[in-house]
């Protein structure tokens, strides 16, 4: 599949690859992205296993290009990468989330936080930290109220910069997360270290189950660790009845995936969030 049309991005997989025509378009498009109001953000509901309540949303951006077309992130969000250009739009993601997750919260004061994907270009912005408080004290949003999740195989490349970044976010009072945990190869010692809070487990685990043995006893395995690490654990990519009950029975706290919600736009999120009539 090399078109970037709307319907084909389903053959891309995760680890695609585009070519050099293709990256040079994309690059130049996404020039005008955010001048051009082209990117917005959907939103996916995360839901405590035990109670089938929603906690919170993962941010997931989107992009409707005037001049390529709709493009998805797993697409462009390595163009962005590549050029820098995600530094920008990692600003622009950070604060539209925090706005609208306070606009969800009047709805469901119960919600606890908005979950952001953050690249590992952004860390090596020196920037970073500071640009984040000034944006959720403008807000008037609490760290505690933001969760920042980092890929595992980003996290693996982390220098010891990277690090002090991460300890530094963490003791600011925001939570963290591995996400796609289970893809990288992360030793175990190295887990115990890390200042996180949340491990999320690939979707690739979560698909196996329950037909693949395998996949089944390395989620159950993967979600033990986190419980005897203190952390807890978000199975991503939930499509079935049978795989939310299998992961509640693992002790996994929370559920994301189209079995719950597909992620959806503001619009959207706000009439969800009123139809379920919280208090
Ligand atoms: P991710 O962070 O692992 O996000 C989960 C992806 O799985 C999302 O794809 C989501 O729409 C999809 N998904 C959720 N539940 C299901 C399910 O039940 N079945 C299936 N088949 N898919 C499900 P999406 O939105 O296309 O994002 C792809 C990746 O692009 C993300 O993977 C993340 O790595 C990156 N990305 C998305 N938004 C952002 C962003 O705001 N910033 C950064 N840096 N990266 C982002
Ligand atoms: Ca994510
Ligand atoms: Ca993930
Ligand atoms: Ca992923």
């Amino acid at each position: 599949a090399k078109s970037l049309g709307k319907n084909n991005y389903q053959y891309y997989n995760e680890e695609l690859s585009i070519n050099i025509h293709d990256q040079l378009k994309i690059e130049q498009a996404l020039k005008q992205a955010i001048s051009g109001d082209e990117l917005y953000l959907n939103y996916q509901a995360q839901y405590d296993l035990r109670t089938k309540e929603v906690i919170s949303f993962e941010a997931l951006v989107r992009w409707d290009s005037k001049k390529i077309g709709f493009t998805p992130p797993n697409i462009f969000i390595p163009v962005a990468e590549d050029t820098g250009m995600i530094v920008e739009i990692g600003d622009f993601i950070f604060e539209k989330a925090c706005s609208d997750f306070k606009k969800f919260k009047q709805i469901n004061k119960k919600l606890q936080y908005i979950a952001i994907n953050i690249s590992t270009i952004q860390f090596r912005d020196k920037h970073f930290v500071s640009k984040i408080k000034e944006i959720i004290k403008k807000i008037d949003i609490l760290p505690s109220q933001i969760e920042l999740e980092i890929t595992e195989r980003y996290i693996m490349e982390f220098n010891e910069t990277n690090m002090l970044i991460l300890d530094e976010l963490r003791a600011l009072g925001f939570r963290m997360s591995i996400d796609d945990f289970g893809t990288g190869y992360s030793s175990m010692n190295y887990l115990t270290k890390l200042p996180i809070d949340i491990i999320k487990v690939d979707k690739s685990f979560v698909d196996g189950i329950p037909k693949d043995n395998n996949n089944m006893q390395i989620s159950k395995a993967i979600i033990a660790l986190s419980k005897s690490l203190g952390y807890r654990t978000v199975a991503e990519g939930i499509e079935t009845k049978e795989q939310e009950e299998i992961l509640l029975s693992l002790n996994c706290n929370i559920g994301q995936g189209y079995f719950f919600s597909k992620p959806l736009d503001y619009d959207n999120t706000i009439e969800f969030l009123n139809k379920k009539k919280f208090k």
